[in-house]
């Protein structure tokens, strides 16, 4: 199957764009992003009651670890984008940060919904997995906590990824859907309706 064209092809138009390092849509994503991680650390500490532990605080060697792990993540997310990217269409990636976004992006071609879901999906599957396994299997209350607060983190981080899975999933079902992303703005080609 072909995951992806270099030049647009004919009888496409232009349907939609979504450009996170626009000021205005960078921070509606952010946004977006911020009812998921209050939720989340709500339910974890009602649940976990990490005060209740005997320790008042988390340790200072925790604390550390879970900054560490944050910017860890945050280049990890990027790099999970690019692995998939790279492995469909081999073609040169792009990294970069913005004020309002940390982004990967394939931009010298277009590419088809399937490998562009994939791509997109593949940070938020492979690291729900991994903070959901260390909430579980982390014995301290506090530590246990404060992966479910990086868990919230990470899904929330993802609103600009699961807002064009619901584009694909709502609005662009046509596999034909080719979509160029450039890292922070990705933009939707349709074939035009004859
Ligand atoms: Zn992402």
């Amino acid at each position: 199957m072909k995951h992806f064209e270099t030049e647009l092809p004919e009888g496409y138009r232009e349907v939609f764009t979504v450009d996170a390092a626009d000021q205005k849509t960078g921070i509606k994503l952010n946004l977006m992003g911020l009812p998921v991680l209050a939720v989340t650390v709500a339910a974890a500490w009602l649940i976990l009651r990490p005060r209740e532990s005997g320790a008042h605080t988390p340790a200072v060697s925790s604390v550390l670890l879970f900054i560490g792990g944050l910017l860890a993540y945050l280049v990890l997310h990027e790099l999970t984008h690019g692995a998939a990217y790279k492995l469909l269409t081999r073609r040169k990636l792009t990294f970069g940060i913005a004020p309002t976004v940390a982004y990967c992006g394939v931009p010298d071609i277009y590419v088809y919904r399937r490998a562009a879901l994939i791509s997109l999906l593949a940070p938020f599957c492979v690291f729900t997995v991994v903070f959901g396994v260390l909430t579980a299997i982390l014995q301290a209350p506090w530590d246990k906590f404060l992966a479910a607060v990086a868990l919230g983190i990470h899904i929330g981080s993802c609103s600009g990824d699961l807002y064009d899975t619901f584009l694909y999933l709502f609005r662009f079902r046509d596999p034909r859907t080719l979509m160029r992303d450039t890292g922070p703005k990705q933009t939707f080609y349709v074939p035009k309706s004859r």
